[in-house]
C-alpha cells in the first residue's frame, strides 16, 4: 500500500498510508497548509474562551454565595481578585497566540508583494 512522501518532525518518513491517487497524508500535504493553519488557530482559541466562561460562572456563583451569607466577603473579595489576575493572564495568551498566528501571515504577504514587484517596492 503506498505511504505518505512526506516525513515527521523528526526527519523520519511519514508511515501513514494515503490513497492510491494521493501522495501525501493530510498533515502533509502542501495544498492542505491553509486548512490545516486555519484549523490550528481555531484549536488556539477555543481553550481561553472555555477558560473565560468557567471564570465567568466561578464569579457568578461567588457572588450568589456572597449575597446568601454562604462565603465569606474578604474570602470572596481575594478570590475574585485572584480570578481577575488569572483573566488577564488569559488574554494575554490569547494576544499572543493571535501574534503567533498573524506575523506568519503577515510575512507570507510582504513575501508575495515583494515577488510580485520584483522586490522593488520596498526600495
Ligand atoms: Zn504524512
Amino acid at each position: 500500500m503506498p505511504r505518505c512522501a512526506g516525513s515527521k518532525g523528526d526527519g523520519t518518513p511519514c508511515e501513514r498510508i494515503v490513497g492510491a491517487s494521493r501522495r501525501y497524508c493530510f498533515a502533509h500535504d502542501p495544498a492542505k497548509a491553509e486548512q490545516r493553519s486555519r484549523s490550528a488557530s481555531k484549536a488556539g482559541r477555543s481553550k481561553p474562551l472555555k477558560e473565560l466562561q468557567e471564570v465567568r460562572e466561578q464569579l457568578r456563583s461567588m457572588a450568589q454565595q456572597v449575597l446568601d451569607g454562604a462565603v465569606d466577603r474578604d474570602d470572596a473579595g481575594v478570590a475574585s481578585r485572584i480570578l481577575a489576575v488569572y483573566l488577564r493572564a488569559v488574554e494575554q495568551e490569547r494576544r499572543v497566540r493571535e501574534l503567533e498566528d498573524l506575523l506568519p501571515r503577515l510575512a507570507e504577504i510582504e513575501r508575495r508583494l515583494d515577488a510580485e514587484d520584483g522586490g522593488r517596492r520596498w526600495g
